[in-house]
């Protein structure tokens, strides 16, 4: 689900959305289009008494309205290419920088990754050049003519500017594809493009401060550029990080992580007894529930959590603990960069180890997070 906004329904089976930030654009780009035609078209008062002044509002609503939904069209190009090449795509939301497709996996190969990175420019190429078609074919000077003349620059612009060479932008990841077939390794390819894509952010920003210094008049244009640049620069940063973290977890099995060793409990402990003796005095995390000498399930804080603490004193390990069956089990040579997307899809916060039909022991979502809380430790000294 989106995480916040508002959601519209679903195109092909994804989820539209519109973030709350989205309202502030929408607002600053229909008052700026309708203050625009005012200026370059104050024929049109007269021309239809029955609108009057309400004429530029209008139009300049219906251009912003078709202005958003250029920029759906553009995610969705990349949606259907990334959905008929085989990645999912979960939802697309609209905020004040645009739009976003959340694409459930990273694409597979560099020629993956290049159809959907180029496939949403393509889109509004193809809708800039129907919409100049509208505008040449159109009446000049009449609220359609300049409506569809708007849009036609509007698309153009998009199509550019996503193909500023920056990862996350579209022409970022046609970069990144293109570096990641010459060294056939996509950690590289995504540190390069995500480094252009800090580089473009920085330029933004600098772009922004010294339009907003030097030509007041252009002080919002000034500040609005730095603010993406500002965007920009962080959202690589932050894609630069992650692909360190996939990196350090592709390169460790999930048996090296897996805890063989965890304390043992009898099911009809209470979890009273559980969280004073286990949890707090051990410190473990997880507790293996055994049950006339059997392996039957695992527990763990989180399982706690769910109960309230009033009928802690009453309740057994057993009617809280994650039972053996129901637990998601993983091969022990497995990627721990494969196990970590496993336990985001599913939402689990433990697994079981096995190899073959051999219980090699337990990994936790928190043990994940501080094995790569450990690792950045050390990188940064
Ligand atoms: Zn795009």
């Amino acid at each position: 689900m989106l995480q916040r906004g508002i959601y519209l329904g679903k195109i092909l089976g994804i989820e539209i959305g519109l973030d709350y930030s989205w309202f502030l654009i929408f607002g600053l780009v229909t008052w700026t289009l309708s203050s625009s035609y005012t200026e370059f078209y104050p024929h049109w008062a007269s021309q239809y008494p029955v609108w009057g002044n309400s004429v530029f509002w209008v139009v300049g609503l219906l251009t912003s309205l078709l202005f958003f939904s250029s920029v759906l069209a553009h995610e969705m190009g990349h949606s259907i290419v990334a959905i008929r090449t085989g990645l999912p795509v979960q939802s697309i939301t609209l905020f004040l920088f645009g739009g976003v497709a959340r694409i459930v996996r990273e694409p597979s190969s560099p020629m993956q990754e290049f159809v959907i990175a180029i496939a949403g420019p393509i889109a509004s190429l193809i809708l800039g050049l129907l919409f100049w078609l509208l505008s040449i074919t159109s009446v000049p000077d009449t609220p359609v003519q300049a409506l569809a003349d708007n849009l036609s620059y509007i698309n153009l612009a998009l199509a550019i500017f996503n193909m500023i060479p920056g990862f996350p932008l579209d022409g970022g990841r046609v970069l990144r594809a293109v570096l990641w077939k010459v060294f056939g390794d996509i950690y590289r390819a995504t540190r390069i493009a995500s480094l252009a894509g800090r580089g473009v952010g920085i330029l933004f920003i600098a772009g922004g401060v010294t339009l907003a210094l030097w030509y007041p008049e252009h002080l919002i244009n000034g500040l609005w550029l730095g603010l993406i640049g500002w965007f920009l620069h962080n959202t690589a940063f932050n894609s630069q990080r992650q692909t360190l973290q996939r990196q350090i977890l592709a390169s460790y099995r999930v048996g090296d992580l897996a805890h063989s060793d965890l304390p043992q409990i009898e099911s009809h402990i209470t979890l009273d007894e559980l969280v004073q003796e286990y949890l707090l005095k051990r410190g473990a995390h997880s507790v293996r529930v055994v049950q006339n000498g059997e392996f039957v399930g695992l527990i763990t804080m989180n399982d706690v959590k769910k109960i309230p603490r009033a009928i802690w004193e009453m309740t057994r390990v057993s009617s809280a603990m994650t039972a053996l069956h129901g637990m998601l089990k993983v091969d022990a040579d497995e990627s721990l960069a494969a196990l970590y997307d496993r336990m985001s899809v599913n939402g689990v916060g433990q697994v079981l180890v096995v190899r073959g039909s051999e219980i090699i022991g337990v990994v936790t979502h928190g043990q994940l997070l501080g094995f790569l809380r450990t690792h950045a430790e050390m990188g940064s000294k």
